[in-house]
């Protein structure tokens, strides 16, 4: 659905060429035509005037390169005659106006030459920029914009009406996030219905989820929806270019969207503009990007309520890496996850595509999505058209479950190049595994509320995941509930352990991480009682860079540094601990959901809560027991 350039057409290169000849032409006129139509003065031939300088009639003179213009010496004080020649390469000129006494100067006076000096200095710039925007209407995609306009965004706006209308029916999978965006519908529809009670309309909402998921296209539909016009550009492209473009960009687009408003504004990948400040301050930061970014916030601090109804959408999939400034209230404070679909979703997805193509009576949607699970939307529409191609090249009429199976492979196998698609074996680990983090997730403080448990991979790392949203911001943590952390970490990989009796390669990140909040528990946060309070860290770029063992440590003593390491080690097994004797103890609820997690692919809200408040704690003598 991405709006390509598109190739210029032979036809337009001869036009182009046409019109290139033409302002050449006129360059070449421009150099005669002060000889042709030398108007205003009396034109006089090039000796006579030499004679007239040397018999010292002449009093001023004004060397064009086209043309000399020259004043007589008068008695009265009435204007005197001015006459004009052609000027002769003659370098023995300036000579002999000095030996004359004659008052001389290089450029003629504007006034009697603004008929030459607009033909050559203004109309083949003229003819360039026409040319120039004769393209960019051609292949930009239109727009009122010119040539000269670096600033001005490229936004490409989409009318209702122009172009297919894009409506929810039209997207599927992601039932949750249309939900949430039906409501932004409402928004658009009927300002004042809300405005009218003191409700603030939301300004900015962010799609978080993996790419193909469906964002754009939600986006879209949310503009067909509410029929109102849809502004979009990439982030990516704010920041091309040259310094200071991108926020004038900014200031442009927003401009334009609150004369159409009530409309959408869409920013493609947010996070090519909104990276987090803090993180890349390291690398001496990006001015262009964060003067793209503070334009970006002004313009959305700028529009308040009762204004124009212009609602900002924006999609990204690393939300954890935008600058926390973008997600403050009046800015970006919703965020509708848009996730990969689960099995019932990515039937109906399969369904959308498949009115597109002519189907045989022995395709089983519902059978290709149960073997298709980490697909996206946008996988999932491959997978049609693969299929269909497939069909046609086979001289099939229709295309064939057979032709679907073969083009599950094809597209399974390009995707497993990105890490994405997982056997039954791998399915069976990821289930337990997350659902290992969930149950101690829910016994541990520190973690906020386990929302989401999925074994539909998300991102291109994980396999399947655990989703925990915080109940509250947290800006300091105890102990207490760093070892929680620590503890939920290593869940995935204790209920494996108990499960399979053995580990996989999957738990890598999660050991990462728990090592890492140990190691910061212990030298910067002064919670170890073997090292007391100091801080063994270097600066902060250990923290922000946070890549774990490396972390460059205070210059410690060999003792200082073997002390550190036993500490860390013994938060993080104290920790394991902890993780396999709540899932031991829960053994069977740990069966129960990792089965049922198998068969949904996916446990949220509700349903999970009520599963996960079953988890029965530890009774402490038998943790402490275990520990010993
Ligand atoms: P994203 O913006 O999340 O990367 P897009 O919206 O660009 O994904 O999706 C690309 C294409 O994939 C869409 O134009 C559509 O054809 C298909 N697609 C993706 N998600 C869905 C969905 N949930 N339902 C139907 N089609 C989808
Ligand atoms: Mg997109
Ligand atoms: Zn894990």
């Amino acid at each position: 659905m991405a709006i390509k350039e598109q190739p210029k057409s032979p036809r337009f290169r001869i036009i182009a060429n046409i019109l290139l000849a033409v302002s050449g032409l006129f360059l070449l006129l421009n150099l005669f035509l002060p000889g042709l139509f030398a108007s205003g003065p009396t034109g006089v031939p090039y000796s006579l005037f030499i004679h007239q300088v040397q018999e010292g009639e002449v009093n001023r003179v004004s060397v064009g390169q086209n043309q000399i213009l020259y004043e007589l010496k008068t008695e009265n004080t009435e204007p005197a005659p001015v006459f004009a020649t052609t000027p002769i390469f003659d370098l023995e000129l300036p000579k002999l106006l000095e030996e004359k006494g004659v008052e001389f100067a290089a450029t003629p006076p504007p006034k009697n030459t603004w008929f030459t000096t607009l033909l050559s200095w203004v109309i083949p710039p003229l003819i360039f920029i026409g040319i120039w925007q004769f393209f960019l209407a051609r292949g930009g995609g239109g727009g009122p914009q010119g040539a000269l306009s670096i600033g001005k965004s490229k936004a490409k706006v989409y009318v209702e009406g122009e172009s297919a209308k894009i409506t929810f029916a039209d997207v599927a999978g992601v039932e949750e996030a249309k939900t949430e965006l039906v409501e932004i519908v409402d928004f658009l529809k009927t300002p004042a219905r809300f405005t009218q009670i003191g409700a603030r309309i939301p300004k900015g909402v962010l799609l978080v989820g993996p790419p193909g998921t469906g964002k754009t296209l939600l986006a879209k539909a949310v503009a067909g929806e509410a029929g109102v016009p849809f502004f979009s550009i990439s982030g990516s492209e704010f920041v091309e270019l040259f310094v200071g473009v991108g926020s004038s960009r900014v200031r442009d687009l927003f401009e334009q969207a609150k004369k159409q408003a009530p409309c959408i504004v869409f920013i493609d990948e947010l996070d090519a503009i909104g990276k987090s400040r803090s993180s890349n301050g390291f690398y001496g930061g990006n001015d262009e990007r964060e003067q793209t970014l503070n334009q970006l916030l002004t313009e959305m601090d700028g529009f308040a309520a009762g204004d124009a109804t212009v609602i900002v959408l924006a999609a990204t999939n690393r939300p954890e890496s935008l600058d926390s400034a973008l997600l403050r209230p009046g800015r970006f404070d919703r965020q509708v996850l848009v996730d990969r679909p689960d099995l019932s979703g990515r039937e109906a997805i399969l369904k959308i595509h498949a009115q597109k193509v002519k189907l045989g009576d022995d395709v089983d949607l519902r059978a290709i999505a149960t073997r298709t699970p980490g697909f996206a939307g946008a996988d999932l529409a491959n997978l049609v058209n693969e299929a269909a191609l497939l069909a046609a090249r086979n001289m099939r009429q229709s295309v064939a479950q057979e032709d679907f199976a073969e083009a599950i492979e094809r597209v399974v196998a390009g995707l497993e190049k990105k890490s994405r698609v997982m056997n039954e074996t791998e399915k069976k680990i990821v289930a337990y595994h997350e659902v290992g983090h969930a149950m101690v997730g829910a016994l541990t403080t520190g973690n906020g509320r386990v929302e989401k448990i999925s074994i539909i991979p998300r991102g291109m790392a994980a396999l399947g995941y655990t989703l925990q949203l915080p109940t509250e911001d947290r800006f300091l943590m105890n102990e207490d509930e760093l070892r929680g952390q620590i503890a939920t970490l290593l869940g995935g990989r204790s209920a494996e352990e108990i499960v399979f009796n053995s580990i996989t390669t999957g738990a890598s990140n999660d050991l990462q991480r728990a090592t890492d909040l140990a190691e910061r528990m212990v030298t910067a946060y002064g919670m170890s009682k073997v090292l007391g309070p100091l801080a063994y860290q270097q600066g902060q770029q250990a923290m922000f860079l946070g890549n774990g063992g490396a972390n460059p440590r205070r210059a410690v003593s060999e003792d200082t540094s073997k002390a550190i390491d036993s500490e860390v080690k013994e938060i993080v097994e104290t920790a394991h601990e902890q993780a396999l004797e709540i899932l031991r103890q829960n053994r069977d609820l740990l069966e129960a959901i990792a089965t049922q997690l198998l068969e949904t692919e996916v446990i949220e809200g509700e349903k999970l809560h009520s599963l996960l408040s079953q988890v029965k704690p530890v009774a402490k003598t038998t943790a402490d027991s275990v520990a010993s």
